[in-house]
């Protein structure tokens, strides 16, 4: 027996209802064994008495199969979920987001390892193209953004989503256009308040963007994560239950190597890999020559290295920044552009792995 057995155990065991295991949600707080005894600790927050006896069931039968364990001792700490207008930021990794998002099907996250790759507007434009997708295949099409980009939230103006989110039995109502349903701190806070400020609110804004919102049915939610691979995101990534992620990186290897740190913060939270998209890759020129301004092969270079599928590449276009600038995605308004038609295949890519699971 050992303590890595002992993780690989507990990471089969699921969260009743949900494809993301305890460990992933934060739920482990203390793991020791001595002789033939193993000793779990958890704290969860839930209103439902049946959710801690399923987990200790499942714990004892899974790590009870190592051989060399003759008894599994599981201490559970319950907390009763907070009054949704009541926040508190003390415990900042209870998986109380899963109540909010019941509705929400599938949550992904865009990562990258540092800002100005284009992370939001592979976000937007995804969105956009994940709805495309599932109309055609006859799926619910509803999809929601959560800009958790605290530091530069752009989504809403690249999505033409502007107004004030309303508060409806003290759940905060998205913004929607296009049909896709928005909320970011963008909305939430003035463009003055300082960034400074903006820092230490991160988790408690995360916080509520998971539990306070009311997302209503989703079948998508695609979450645009801070640039970095810091304490912060990875936080974040164990309070939003997050069934896959991907990564945005430029063609340069400087770029590849930055997000293959921030894919390792994944790794760490059992977070799946969807893959990796390489984003301003060519730009096409008015001969129809394909210029590679900025290197080749950091997209192949970093999924290669994450074990994971290179989704596509998303030329360099002045479109796809004029569709930023002006709140209309390039996937809402040129249906014939590559960009679209690539942003599409990638969209597709993701629901075939959502999908099959
Ligand atoms: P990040 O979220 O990674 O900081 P943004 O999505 O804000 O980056 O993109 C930075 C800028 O680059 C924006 O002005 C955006 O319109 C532009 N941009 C991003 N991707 C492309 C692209 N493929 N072609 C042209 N402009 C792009």
């Amino acid at each position: 027996m050992d303590s890595e057995t002992i993780r690989k155990k507990i990471q089969e065991v699921k969260y009743p209802g949900f494809s993301r295991d305890i460990l992933s949600f934060g739920l482990v707080k203390d793991v020791s064994f001595e002789k033939d005894q193993v000793f779990i600790s958890i704290d969860i927050t839930t209103s439902d008495d049946t959710i801690p006896e399923k987990i200790a069931q499942s714990l004892k039968e899974k790590v009870g199969t190592i051989p060399g364990v003759n008894e599994v001792k599981v201490k559970m700490e319950i907390t009763q979920p907070e009054n949704k207008a009541g926040t508190n930021d003390s415990n900042a990794n209870t998986p109380d987001s899963i109540e909010a998002m019941q509705k929400v099907r599938f949550v992904i996250a865009v990562a990258s390892g540092k800002g100005g790759v284009g992370k939001s507007t592979v976000s937007v434009n995804l969105a956009c193209a994940l709805q495309e997708a599932l109309k055609r295949r006859n799926k619910p099409s509803k999809v929601g953004i959560m800009d958790c980009d605290i530091y530069g939230p752009s989504i809403p103006l690249m999505l033409g989503a502007n107004g004030q989110p309303e508060v409806e039995n003290n759940l905060i109502l998205p913004v929607k256009n296009y049909d896709i349903s928005v909320i970011s701190m963008g909305l939430l806070v003035d463009e003055d308040t300082p960034v400074v400020w903006r820092g230490p609110m991160i988790m408690k804004t995360i916080k509520q963007f998971a539990e306070n919102v009311n997302w209503g049915a989703l079948e998508i939610l695609v979450v645009d994560l801070p640039p970095g691979t810091g304490d912060a995101q990875l936080s974040l990534t164990q309070t939003i239950p997050l069934d896959g992620a991907l990564i945005v990186t430029t063609p340069q290897r400087a770029a590849a190597e930055v997000a293959r740190r921030g894919a390792r913060m994944f790794e760490k939270v059992s977070v799946d890999l969807l893959g990796v998209v390489e984003n301003m890759s060519y730009l096409i020129d008015s001969e129809g020559n394909k210029n590679t301004l900025f290197g080749e092969g950091g997209g192949e270079n970093t999924a290669k290295a994450l074990n994971t599928e290179l989704l596509g590449h998303i030329p360099i276009d002045p479109d796809i920044r004029k569709g930023c600038d002006a709140g209309i995605p390039i996937v809402v308004n040129k249906k014939d552009a590559l960009a679209t038609s690539n942003f599409i295949s990638i969209a597709d890519k993701i629901l075939d792995q959502l999908y099959a699971r």
